[in-house]
C-alpha cells in the first residue's frame, strides 16, 4: 500500500511548517498550534432566527429615530455648498410578500363551490406567469378539491 510507504506530509494551517500526519483530517503540526488556531478563529455564533432578526431591525431603527438629524447650526449649511439633510422616516420591517402561486393556493383551500373552483383553475392555468409544471400541479390539485367537494 503506497500510502505506509511514503510518509504522509502537509503544510500546518497555522505555522505553515511541514509535517508527517497520521490522520487525514489533521491540519495541525501540534496541539500548539492548533489551540492557537483555535483561538484566532473562533466559531461563528449560532444562526439568528428571523424573530431575533425582526427585533433586532427594530431596536436598531428606534435607536436611529433617536438621533438628532438636524444640523446643530441650520443656517451654516444653508450654503450652496451644503444641502439639508432631511431624514426620511424609516421603514419598518414588513413581512415578506406571499407569491403569486402561494395566494392561489391559499384561495383553493377557501373555495368551498364549484364554479368559484373552475374560476380560480382556469385564472391559474391561464397566468402564463406561473411555470408551467406549477400551473398543472395546482390543475390536478384543483380536481383533488373538486373531489373533495363531492363533485
Ligand atoms: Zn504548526
Amino acid at each position: 500500500m503506497l500510502r505506509y510507504l511514503y510518509a504522509m506530509k502537509r503544510n500546518c494551517d497555522t505555522c505553515g511548517d511541514e509535517y508527517e500526519y497520521r490522520r487525514k483530517t489533521s491540519r495541525f503540526c501540534s496541539d500548539k498550534c492548533r489551540m492557537a488556531f483555535g483561538r484566532e478563529n473562533p466559531k461563528p455564533e449560532s444562526q439568528v432566527s428571523k424573530v431575533q432578526m425582526q427585533v433586532l431591525y427594530n431596536a436598531v431603527l428606534d435607536l436611529v429615530s433617536n438621533v438628532n438629524f438636524a444640523p446643530s447650526s441650520p443656517a451654516a449649511y444653508d450654503t450652496p455648498k451644503h444641502k439639508k439633510y432631511i431624514a426620511d422616516e424609516p421603514k419598518q420591517w414588513v413581512e415578506p410578500k406571499k407569491s403569486k402561486l402561494e395566494i392561489y393556493y391559499s384561495r383553493l383551500s377557501d373555495v368551498d363551490n364549484i364554479d368559484e373552483l373552475n374560476n380560480l383553475a382556469n385564472t391559474v392555468w391561464n397566468d402564463k406567469s406561473i411555470d408551467w409544471p406549477d400551473r398543472l400541479k395546482f390543475k390536478q390539485d384543483g380536481l383533488v378539491k373538486a373531489n373533495k367537494l363531492g363533485y
